[in-house]
């Protein structure tokens, strides 16, 4: 296979030491071909350290968050060279309740992603459009408004593209496959375009928004879904189930 399948979970604002002891029991047993597939646990920045003492060494870590300058006065604030610091090397930008809830910027997503990437951090960039925008025909237009932040971007490997429509995050409303095949066809075709064939080629693609065991079956088929970012079932043994069918 071209690109190798990723599956990410974003725990969210969730979790404690006593769910860390007790769901690493579950997610360290042995899955049969692991090496074929990335997985990547995001869990809330106190509880990075714990989760890295605990969890299978072949599996990634990931922030939720950083911010875009390196120290300062920035309270509440955790910076790339920090997380470097403590061997995170992934981080979550852009994702929708970032966007929404907290009112992040492309602006400043754009710029967070180029200092993650500066200090050699791998990013996974979320981008969707909401409910009314794809009722109105506007998800094209709002994903490409979503990649602008990252133009001037050289090195397209350190990044994973999450396409996460904001109306089947945390829903229970899945895109039906050939929804998600629609946006991240066009997604690829887009960085063909735009930045190169190869980087188009290699660049992983992957669908967020209440997938679950079940309905990660269908979504996998399809050829430009190159595997999930996983928020509610990243948290339930059930997200052993969704890595076995993206392998
Ligand atoms: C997410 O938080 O990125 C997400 C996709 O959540 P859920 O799977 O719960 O919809």
């Amino acid at each position: 296979m071209l690109r190798k399948p990723f599956v990410g979970g974003n725990w969210k604002c969730n979790g404690s030491r006593k769910f860390i002891n007790s769901i690493t029991n579950t997610f360290n047993s042995e899955i049969p071909n692991i090496k074929k597939v990335d997985v990547c646990l995001a869990p809330p920045n106190i509880y990075l350290e714990r989760l890295q003492n605990k969890l299978r060494p072949d599996w990634l870590i990931s922030a939720q968050n950083c911010y875009k300058e390196p120290k300062g006065a920035y309270t509440g604030e955790i910076s790339c060279e920090m997380l470097k610091d403590m061997n995170i090397d992934w981080v979550i930008l852009g994702h929708s309740e970032r966007r929404h809830k907290f009112n992040e910027s492309s602006k400043l997503i754009g710029e967070k992603t180029k200092m993650a990437i500066s200090k050699d951090m791998n990013v996974i960039f979320c981008l969707g459009e909401k409910l009314e925008q794809r009722q109105n025909g506007e998800t094209k237009r709002v994903v490409v408004d979503q990649l602008q932040s990252l133009s001037g971007i050289k090195d397209w490997s350190k990044i994973v593209l999450a396409y996460e429509p904001v109306w089947a995050i945390g829903t229970g409303v899945v895109a039906k496959p050939y929804q998600a095949e629609e946006v991240h066809s066009f997604l690829r075709q887009w960085f063909a375009e735009n930045v190169s064939k190869s980087v188009s080629d290699q660049l992983r693609i992957i669908y967020g928004g209440s997938v679950s065991p079940n309905n990660s079956v269908e979504l996998i088929e399809k050829p430009n879904v190159d595997g999930f970012l996983v928020g509610g079932y990243s948290l339930k043994p059930g997200f052993i189930d969704i890595i076995k069918n993206v392998i």
